[in-house]
């Protein structure tokens, strides 16, 4: 049974109250680790350790270069665990070694792209009037709230973390109650990478108390979000009193348009990757198939009938191609919207069950599922289910796609399979999403921003831009002949 202490001012400690949380492998049902269970105490506690390593300046005004370093010694590290990283991960979230050993590769590549680019952000120089000289700097923001879900326990934290350090702010990490246990892992290679006492610290905890409290209080400076965007909105509200900067990567429902004109086998092969893998627990899932009419029957048959070849089992068998949702409490809410989609009229093409045989008994696994004859308007159309399940649309042409794609509160994903080029462009360019594909889906790398348009979230991940986020910009006005100004005359 492993054992799971916070983080706070480089010391590993339980919760001030004691108390412990059971964290739960989904494949088996059994208990594999107690976290402490910090609550508001907790976080304010880490809030002022981390207040006082900003102000000191022990990080923030080290050299670029000196941060690099460190950040590249955390990849190196993080690759040297890699086995080991990639298992945890797979019996704390479900997903399979295959998937957690990508997520954890990721990790690494992460921490050594802000590495790289910390050494380089410049800041500009304006001409303006004579004998002034105006010039541009960045520096970080500060103190930095790190809140995570559960889907990337690990990676969704990286994506933050490796910005926010190398832009030299100081942060506090809240991953998810339900899946803390790399988060832990990696801030111990922080640890032994050199990072500073009290420039990263760790609180487990619940959103309602340790998340809300990074949220609320006045001396974190920037929120950075991933989750659900019922919570996005909460935290935005909390994190007004402060005039926080706030980053939020939300939900979506995604749209994947497959003409009649597109590569059949890959589209069938990537609408099954958008939306299975992961068991459907990936923000930017393709949860919406939508087929052009003179192809849909075909579709639906071929679709259909790979994705009931899909190997459904525990994450750490090599057989297994798709793992179980992450907990009994998503799972029921992954069923109740099967009943939802019964009762709304749409057809169940496949799946919709848990599996209850003796291999999955006591894990919590859900078939893959797919719906067909839905309307647009539908729950099952219209909300983020995340988890194994998919509508497949009808659309007659290139106008109709795009009102399908576009018609709901989301914006996060979406993709285009065709082999017209030009319609591929005009399509993607209607998209009001912010992470799009041409005949490809889900591959991202950490060179190119991520973020969504609409309710699925504000300002943008990886990439130079998510380094941007991190960072304060500052002008800073030079005279170049010193002398009075001589406004006032007397
Ligand atoms: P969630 O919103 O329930 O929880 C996310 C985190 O927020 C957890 O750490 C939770 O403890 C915390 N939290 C909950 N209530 C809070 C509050 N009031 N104040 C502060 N923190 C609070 O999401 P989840 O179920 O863990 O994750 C699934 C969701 O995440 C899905 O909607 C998915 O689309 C989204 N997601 C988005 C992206 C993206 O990049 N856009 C990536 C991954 C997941």
């Amino acid at each position: 049974m492993l054992e799971l202490k916070m983080y706070v001012n480089g010391e590993w400690q339980q919760a001030q109250s004691g108390k412990t949380r059971d964290v739960v492998n989904p494949a088996t049902g059994e208990v594999i680790a107690k976290a402490a269970e910090g609550d508001v105490e907790d976080a304010k506690r880490a809030i002022a350790a981390a207040k006082e390593a900003f102000d000191s300046g022990v990080w923030s005004e080290l050299p670029g270069a000196e941060r690099a370093r460190v950040l590249f010694k955390i990849a190196d590290l993080i690759e040297s665990r890699q086995e080991e990283l990639s298992r945890l991960e797979t019996m704390d979230n479900g997903k399979t070694l295959r998937e957690s050993g990508f997520d954890i590769a990721d990790a690494a590549a992460c921490f050594r792209y802000y590495a790289g680019a910390v050494t380089k952000p410049h800041g500009q120089t304006y001409s303006v009037a004579d004998p002034m000289q105006a010039m541009v700097v960045r520096e970080p923001v500060g103190v930095c709230g790190l809140i995570t879900p559960w889907n990337f326990p690990m990676l969704m934290v990286v994506w933050k973390v490796a910005p926010a350090l190398a832009a030299g702010n100081t942060i506090v990490i809240k991953p998810s109650e339900i899946t803390p246990i790399t988060c832990t892992k990696l801030v111990e290679i922080i640890e032994e990478a050199g990072v500073p006492k009290g420039v990263v610290n760790l609180v487990m905890g619940a959103g309602a108390t340790v998340g809300n409290e990074l949220a609320e209080s006045q001396d974190v400076d920037l929120v950075s979000f991933t989750g659900g965007t019922t919570t996005g909105r909460n935290i935005m509200r909390a994190a007004a009193g402060n005039i926080k900067k706030i980053s939020l990567e939300l939900g979506g429902k995604s749209p994947n348009i497959i003409f009649a004109d597109a590569d059949f086998d890959a589209a069938v092969d990537y609408a099954l990757f958008g939306i299975y893998c992961g068991a459907g627990q990936v923000c930017s899932a393709g949860s919406r198939i939508l087929v052009e009419e003179s192809i849909y029957d075909r579709f639906v048959e071929a679709f259909a009938e790979r994705a009931q070849k899909i190997r459904v089992g525990n994450g750490l068998d090599a057989q297994s191609e798709m793992g179980p949702v992450v907990s009994q409490a998503h799972m029921e809410k992954i069923l109740g919207y099967v009943e939802i989609g019964k009762q709304e009229g749409a057809r169940l093409l496949f799946g919709g069950n848990r599996l209850t045989d003796e291999a999955h008994a006591n894990g919590f696994f859900v078939e893959p599922t797919a719906f067909v004859d839905v309307k647009q308007d539908m729950r099952i159309v219209q909300e983020e289910i995340f988890g194994p399940v998919c509508v497949i649309q009808k659309f007659k042409d290139e106008a109709e796609a795009i009102e399908l794609a576009n018609g709901t509160v989301y914006g996060l994903a979406g993709g285009v399979f065709t082999q017209d080029g030009a319609k591929a462009m005009r399509v993607i360019k209607k998209l009001r999403a912010g992470i799009t594909w041409i005949n490809a889906y889900h591959p991202t790398y950490n060179e190119a921003p991520w973020g969504g348009y609409k309710q699925s979230g504000i300002g943008r991940g990886l990439g130079t831009y998510g380094l941007d986020e991190f960072m304060e910009i500052k002008q800073i006005n030079i005279n170049l002949q010193v002398g009075p100004v001589g406004w006032f005359e007397g």
